[in-house]
């Protein structure tokens, strides 16, 4: 028996197949990984340990085991996982951008046999729950998450059109001119969690997608694939993403279980 995990900045992620091959999934929280250790330790039929992430050695200095383990590099099994799902969910993608929300943002290229990592940013999950429970209090991802469907952006951030009331705008008048840019101007003082929570996600969600579209037009690539747990359950940020990539003329596409695409390549690997 073979599992796949990804020790991550955020969570562990571990995947698993059953009798009939099909993917099952786990996620820990990376800041207990003893939860980890204990969760493995409670299943002795496991064998082999195919592990990436940036907190791998964190996870193995605490697995004192005598199971076969081997470590795929972070993008290599990023990659391969990606490659799983598209082929899994009846995607034919040969070439594409992928983007990869977890605590921070890694931005790659994909074409045929080969990947590069092409940039990427701090603006990540870690950011929106940072800047989310800095503001509002709230800690938790599915509450903050939940909580930002209900928000309006419109007394918060200043779009195009707010800046060029009563003319014609040089670009497309939705576009946000400035996040968080109205503050300033309305003097309002108090604003409602769900409008700041909203407004949050949708700063995270622009920088994301702006900085995913330049390389997809540096790449000549249609689509951008995005990942990460940051879009697990998070319809609200799924949304900004998908419209602002299909307003910038680009294909966006968003994967089940795509939380866990370094897991299963984890597991592929071995
Ligand atoms: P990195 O790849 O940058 O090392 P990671 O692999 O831990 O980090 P992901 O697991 O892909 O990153 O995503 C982490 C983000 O997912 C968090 O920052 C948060 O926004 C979101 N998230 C989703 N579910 C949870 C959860 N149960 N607890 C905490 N954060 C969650
Ligand atoms: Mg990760």
């Amino acid at each position: 028996n073979t599992i796949g995990i990804d020790a991550g900045g955020t969570l562990t992620k571990v995947a698993f197949l059953d009798d009939h091959n099909e993917f099952h999934f786990k996620a820990f929280p990376s800041k207990d990984l003893s939860l980890v250790k204990e969760w493995i330790e409670s299943l002795p039929e496991i064998e082999e340990i195919g592990i990436t992430g940036g907190r791998t050695e964190q996870l193995l200095s605490k697995l004192k085991t005598n199971k076969s383990i081997d470590y795929v590099v972070e993008f290599d099994a990023t990659i391969k996982g990606v490659k799983y799902l598209l082929k899994k969910e009846g995607h034919n993608i040969q070439k594409s951008i992928i983007t990869n929300v977890g605590t921070g943002t890694s931005i790659h290229y994909m074409e045929n046999e080969n990947h590069v990592r092409v940039g990427g940013t701090g603006i990540g999950g870690g950011t929106l729950t940072g800047l989310s429970t800095i503001i509002t209090g709230l800690t938790d991802f599915r509450e903050i998450t939940k909580i930002a469907k209900q928000g309006k952006r419109e007394f918060i951030d200043l779009f195009v059109k707010d800046i060029f009331e009563g003319m014609e705008p040089p670009i497309e008048g939705h576009l946000t001119a400035s996040n968080f840019g109205k503050v300033n101007i309305l003097n309002h003082n108090s604003y409602p969690i769900p409008d700041l929570l909203a407004t949050i996600q949708a700063l995270v969600g622009e920088v994301i997608t702006t900085l995913s579209i330049q390389y997809a037009d540096m790449k000549k690539s249609e689509t951008i694939i995005y990942i990460g747990s940051t879009l697990a359950d998070n319809d609200h940020l799924k949304e900004v993403i998908a419209n602002y990539t299909i307003l910038k003329k680009h294909t966006p596409i968003f994967l089940n279980d795509c939380g866990f695409s370094g897991a299963i390549g984890a597991l592929l690997n071995k």
